[in-house]
């Protein structure tokens, strides 16, 4: 035999993996209480919108702080392919958010709205059944009850 067809064929493949959020579990815990911690900077004050338990700029320790639930779209994009978790979402919109008072942005899916605005204000919005993920929480038009 000189010569043949590769045989190839296909199964499912299925994983359970344990995740430890570590340092970052109170913001966990936060979101399943439908709230958001940021972390501030004991030292120079930087405010991060997400966790950080060492402050980039200057290394001083941070402590969490709530971040408001109310902002703005900075920038956004449409996800036309995802991870497989979210495939069957697509396409779905990705914001970057901004809040006042808040040095840095969070990034969050943008759910309800056609086309996002630049600068166009948000609320967040909690799922009801909780993953433990990020995305347990979303963000919508301000103006959606
Ligand atoms: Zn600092």
């Amino acid at each position: 035999m000189t010569s043949f067809d590769p045989l190839t064929r296909q199964w499912t493949y299925s994983v359970t993996y344990n995740v430890s959020y570590a340092e970052d579990t109170p913001f966990f815990h936060a979101l399943g209480k439908n709230k958001l911690l940021g972390s501030e900077c004991r030292k120079c004050n930087y405010r991060w919108a997400t966790p950080r338990t060492v402050c980039m700029t200057c290394g001083g320790k941070t402590e969490w702080f709530e971040l408001p639930l109310a902002g703005r779209v900075h920038s956004w994009t449409t996800c036309h392919f995802s991870g497989e978790p979210y495939l069957a979402e697509c396409p779905f919109h990705l914001g970057l958010i901004e809040f006042d008072g808040v040095d840095t942005l969070f990034m969050t899916r943008l759910a309800g709205m056609e086309k996002p605005r630049i600068g166009m204000p948000v609320r967040a919005q909690f799922r009801r059944k909780k993953t433990w993920s990020v995305n347990d929480v979303y963000f919508v038009a301000a103006d959606v009850s």
